[in-house]
């Protein structure tokens, strides 16, 4: 079966930097998705697509799922090094979803919240399952899909390379049908457009990099919350098919992010904004228009600050998060943040879980920080979870 191929990555339009990266060396195809501060995102999505990358170099004739198993594994340790022997890389981690391409199958391999799906005959199936804690949750009867979608920790990975030295890597073959069209993403495509849009635009696409674009666009559109990358392969008989890479064989993601960035435009030059003293009114105004402007100024400079605070105080009012609460886990009615002039949150419930215990488990680490709830039946939920993954350890001995 031949390969059409095409890719696209864009950093979406909340992000600052584009930590998502892919791989596009026919018969290997990959698309990751790094987090960690600083530059570690960025560092930890190439990393580990460089290593799957000299794996299948160094490794062709093994049997392919086992050894591209292996070479995520291995990912996964240079990811971890990396990170525990550079302070300023320290806490980074990537998704990798992987696929090889054989005469008629395909080999997937995923850790983390990228995702690979098939469309084949009209129908769209994921043929991967997130490693999320919302995920989790869906598969315990705690939430249902649609929660999940929105849910505000839907980010939470329970599963990711550079975090523990042993991974656990999901796998599978796919046997492959001419037309198959099979699409690698990250989750800022995901997150942005529901599957039957995503669904449509495969359908309609023309051609996989078309398809890419198109993806990108709308997500964008939808908001671009988040760093997108869309990779579409499509699979068809030895005659009809040719490969059509949109980038260079050497190509891995950090130069793709950043191409895309660079190619993304400039930032349009500053307009000279004028006060509305300038152009149109040449003339100087005269001392008591001075004046009156001033006080119109100030008065509506009064109510938009009223307005303000009315509105951080509806919207705080209608926030839940999970906390520490002196060394206890809480939960928290508001925001988990400092204001001058008034308390943005406070104390709900306290339990008896000791929040020193839960923040040593990888999953619950941002607890100090507070981990937001879409309601406080949300938060009682998180506290749950919190509560089996100590498995009854963890008490404080009163709350
Ligand atoms: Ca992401």
């Amino acid at each position: 079966m031949m390969v059409r191929a095409g890719v696209r990555t864009d950093i979406g339009r909340a992000r600052q930097r584009n930590e998502d990266a892919y791989l596009m060396e026919e018969p290997l195809f990959a698309v990751a998705d790094g987090m960690g501060g600083h530059r570690g995102g960025n560092v930890a999505s190439a990393l580990a697509l460089e290593t799957i990358r000299q794996a299948e170099d160094g490794g062709r004739g093994a049997e392919q799922s086992h050894s591209l198993v292996e070479s995520i594994r291995r990912a996964n340790h240079r990811v971890l090094e990396q990170g525990d022997s550079d302070r300023n890389l320290r806490g980074m981690g990537t998704t990798l979803t992987a696929l090889f391409a054989e005469a008629e199958r395909a080999h997937l391999a995923h850790v983390g919240d990228s995702r690979a799906y098939l469309l084949r005959d009209g129908s769209l199936q994921q043929l991967t399952e997130d490693h999320t804690l919302v995920q989790r949750m869906v598969r315990e009867g705690k939430l249902t899909p649609e929660e999940a979608a929105h849910h505000p920790q839907r980010s939470i990975l329970t599963r990711a390379l550079g975090v523990e030295g042993d991974v656990e890597v999901d796998e599978l073959t796919l046997d492959l049908h001419p037309g198959d069209r099979v699409l690698l993403c990250t989750d800022g495509l995901t997150t942005m457009l529901d599957l039957d849009r995503i669904k449509e635009i495969l359908e309609a696409s023309e051609d996989p990099q078309a398809a890419c674009d198109a993806l990108v666009e709308e997500a964008n559109s939808a908001g671009g919350e988040d760093n997108i990358t869309a990779m579409v392969l499509e699979f068809l008989p030895e005659d009809q098919g040719r490969v059509e890479g949109s980038e260079s064989a050497t190509d891995s993601g950090a130069e793709a992010a950043t191409g895309s960035r660079a190619g993304a435009g400039v930032e349009p030059a500053q307009e000279a904004s004028d006060s509305e003293e300038g152009g149109a009114e040449p003339d100087q105004p005269s001392g008591r228009r001075r004046v009156r402007r001033a006080a119109l100024w100030g008065t509506v400079a009064i109510v938009v600050i009223a307005a303000v605070v009315v509105g951080v105080r509806l919207y705080v009012d209608r926030q839940w998060y999970v906390g520490d609460d002196r060394g206890a886990v809480a939960i928290y009615h508001g925001i988990p943040s400092r204001a001058l002039v008034f308390d943005l949150s406070h104390v709900s419930e306290r339990t008896n879980l000791s929040s020193a215990q839960a923040i040593r488990l990888q999953l619950w680490k941002d607890l100090h920080k507070g981990i937001p709830a879409n309601s406080f039946a949300d938060a009682q939920r998180i506290v749950d979870q919190i509560r089996e993954d100590l498995g009854g350890a963890g008490k404080t001995g009163g709350g």
